[in-house]
């Protein structure tokens, strides 16, 4: 969980990854969130350790790793995030007609937009929340209509950003979508600095 986030949706937002991925897109950035194990909570303490976040931000972002690998956990975090009144983004790599399947019987109105579809190495990537032009985003409620309806463009200078959040420890973690070729543009600067840097589209690569 990081806040705030302020490159995946309007606002200084909630980021909550799950961890698990079993779909494994050639290219994925975030290979070190696909594995389930060990990392383990309930959605009890997660909500309860990050409700002074949940209280102040502007909206909620869940991603991965994939949350729809664990549909019951996300169904039950939902239903718990829906108290604070929030808009709810979701990323997927399973098709929306999928996830669509996988909700059927919840309530509606737990998730605002859906970007869905898996991430393609090899396609263009020129819209904004999106890593490729495959990837749809599907608007569920009309507070998502209005809150990402203006995503449905073109990107421009201003979506390349990137969050950087720095943990008490020192772990420092990326947050957004990179253009492809950034992560390595940055490990290149990191090695000109002297430090030692490895991204997940290129784990071996050493100074
Ligand atoms: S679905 Fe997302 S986390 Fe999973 S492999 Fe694809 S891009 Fe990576």
């Amino acid at each position: 969980m990081h806040y705030p986030v302020t490159t995946l949706g309007p606002g200084r937002r909630v980021g909550i990854w799950f961890q698990g991925c079993s779909i494994r897109c050639p290219g994925c950035i975030s290979v070190d969130t696909w594995r389930a194990k060990p990392a383990e909570t309930t959605v009890e303490q997660l909500v309860r350790s990050i409700s002074q976040w949940l209280t102040e931000c502007d909206g909620i972002t869940i991603s991965g790793g994939e949350p729809f690998d664990q549909p019951s956990a996300l169904h039950a975090l939902l239903v718990a995030l829906a108290t604070f009144d929030k808009d709810v983004l979701v990323f997927t790599g399973y098709s929306a007609e999928y996830a669509l399947q996988i909700m059927h019987g919840w309530d509606g109105g737990l998730i605002d937009a859906l970007v869905s579809d898996p991430f393609e190495q090899h396609t263009s990537q020129t819209k904004p929340l999106r890593g490729s032009d495959n990837q749809r985003l599907n608007l569920l409620t009309e507070r998502g209509a209005a809150r990402f309806a203006s995503f449905e463009r073109l990107l421009t200078p201003a979506d390349r950003q990137l969050d950087l959040l720095i943990d008490n420890d020192g772990t420092a973690w990326l947050a957004g979508i990179p253009r492809p070729g950034d992560l390595q543009v940055l490990q290149a600067w990191l090695f000109a600095e002297g430090h030692r840097a490895t991204t997940t589209e290129l784990p071996h690569t050493a100074p």
